[in-house]
């Protein structure tokens, strides 16, 4: 089938599961309450999916409330008492994260259990989300490795690990989320894309990493006003991913004042193509995520073409994000002559 749809990663948290509207909402139960309340949430949304035509469904991420920290938490040799203030995505914003301190190790599996959940109660194909290891290296402070690439290429190690696991639990495709990828485009070239290769290493099942412009928080809709009226970034590191291991790369184009010619770039590889705006509240029509696939199929074969949202929907109110993915779903039918 052509234009496979899918969703780039987060789904709001139903009001009983966490705080609404809130990108790191707090949990509304702990222990077994809240896994009970995760798992639920889990099935609400590939319902959901499923009956809006989404294609290829994750989870939503509705089992960590940061698509980061989710990971690191089940990781060795992070100390999180040991708060460093670090400027994330070249000091877009300064938090306090914490720091490295001896070597990296996955101390145990990070997400399978929600990952057998969902595979569990659907049939369409699955895609489970991790973070990338450039992104995590931006999130994180090194106390430990020296070299920001070597701790990259520790955690890649600890992140197909995982993978590994994900797939032999019956995962279809596992991406690998990287907006760092758009800030230290250099170091992508250098130490990303060899550390995104060593974290899909071995794997059969399919590949994809996610590259966008961020959530639509005020930070990110700041940097976005510095970035001029052509966004390029994505120029730079195509070429490299072209030619790297990864299946395919999941960017954003609706909304965003980047160029989509730049998919030329990405000759051999599958396009997830952000049909969706995460950054307004506004819902798509279906005619509008068709406008933007068919703008993408000037540049590139359709048979390589998946709709896409262009980030999570995580912070949307659930209703907005819910008519976002009906869009998607009729968009895609749209083109299908459906
Ligand atoms: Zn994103």
């Amino acid at each position: 089938m052509k234009f496979p749809t899918t969703i780039a990663g987060s789904l709001p948290k139903p009001a009983w599961l966490a705080e609404p509207e809130k990108l790191w909402g707090a949990w509304r139960a702990e222990g077994a309450e809240l896994d009970r309340l995760k798992r639920d949430a889990t099935l609400l949304w590939l319902k959901l999916q499923e009956d809006y035509g989404i294609d290829i469904v994750g989870d939503g991420e509705q089992s960590r409330i940061h698509f980061v920290h989710g990971f690191l938490e089940q990781i060795e040799g992070i100390d999180w008492d040991k708060k460093t203030a670090m400027g994330i995505r070249n000091n877009r914003y300064v938090v306090e994260v914490p720091t490295v301190t001896a070597p990296i190790r996955r101390k145990q599996a990070v997400h399978a259990r929600e990952a057998a959940v969902a595979r569990e109660h659907t049939k369409r194909k699955l895609k489970f989300t991790l973070p990338g290891p450039m992104t995590i290296c931006d999130t994180i402070a090194d106390g430990h490795y020296g070299r920001r690439a070597d701790m990259a290429m520790a955690f890649a190690r600890a992140l197909n690990e995982e993978a590994r696991e994900l797939e032999a639990l019956g995962v279809d495709v596992i991406q690998f989320d990287e907006p760092a990828f758009n800030v230290f485009m250099g170091e992508v070239v250098d130490w990303g894309v060899p550390a995104l290769e060593a974290a899909i290493a071995g794997l059969k099942c399919e590949t994809a990493v996610h590259i966008c412009y961020g959530y639509g928080i005020e930070a990110n809709i700041k940097w976005k006003e510095t970035l001029g009226e052509e966004w390029r970034q994505y120029e730079a590191i195509f070429p490299a991913l072209n030619k790297s291991a990864v299946g395919g790369v999941s960017l954003e184009c609706a909304g965003s004042k980047v160029p989509i010619s730049l998919i030329r770039l990405l000759s051999d590889k599958q396009i997830l193509v952000g049909a969706i705006d995460v950054a307004t509240s506004r819902i798509e029509t279906p005619e509008e995520v068709a406008a933007v696939m068919r703008e993408a199929m000037q540049h590139a074969d359709s048979e390589r073409l998946q709709c896409s949202t262009n980030c999570g929907l995580a912070p949307l109110p659930r209703g907005v994000a819910e008519g976002k993915l009906a869009a998607l779903g009729a968009g895609a039918r749209l083109l299908r002559g459906l």
